[in-house]
C-alpha cells in the first residue's frame, strides 16, 4: 500500500507520516511530524545550535519534495520520465536539500531525496525519476 505524507490508514486508524528530520514513514496520531523524541530533539536542537531559522524551511520543503515525487512516480514502472514544469506546478521544489549519488547501473549523478532519486535532462526540461527504496 502506497501512503502520502499526513494520510488516514483505515486499518490502524492512525495517520501516515514522514519524520522531519530522518525522513523515515511513520504512524501515529494527525499532528506528529517525528518518528520519535530522539529525532524530536535532534532537530529542535539543530534550530537552536545553528540558531538557523531556516533549518525548518529546508525540512519541509525536502519533505514536501519527496512527498511530490512519491505521488508523481509511476509505481508500475521503474523510472518515471516528467516535464519539469509539470512536477514543479504540483509544488517539487529544485533548490529542495539532496545527497548527490551514484549508481553501478545507471549513468551519472543523482539527486536523492528520501525513497527517491531525479536527474534532469533534455536542457532541464525533463527530469528523470527512480525509486531507490521501498515505503514500509
Ligand atoms: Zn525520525
Amino acid at each position: 500500500m502506497e501512503y502520502q505524507n499526513g494520510e488516514w490508514i483505515k486499518e490502524t486508524g492512525k495517520y501516515y507520516h514522514i519524520c522531519l528530520e530522518c525522513l523515515e514513514t511513520f504512524t501515529g496520531r494527525r499532528n506528529k511530524e517525528f518518528c520519535s523524541t530522539r529525532c524530536k530533539s535532534k532537530h529542535n536542537n539543530d534550530i537552536r545550535r545553528e540558531k538557523d531559522p531556516e533549518a525548518k524551511v529546508r525540512a519541509l520543503s525536502y519533505r514536501k519534495t519527496a512527498d511530490v515525487l512519491h505521488q508523481c512516480f509511476n509505481h508500475k514502472e521503474k523510472i518515471t520520465t516528467l516535464h519539469l514544469h509539470q512536477i514543479i506546478k504540483k509544488g517539487f521544489k529544485l533548490d529542495s536539500p539532496y545527497n548527490r549519488i551514484k549508481f553501478n547501473n545507471q549513468e551519472g549523478e543523482w539527486n536523492q531525496i528520501g525513497s527517491y532519486a531525479y536527474q534532469l535532462t533534455d536542457e532541464n526540461q525533463k527530469i528523470i525519476i527512480i525509486k531507490i527504496k521501498q515505503w514500509n
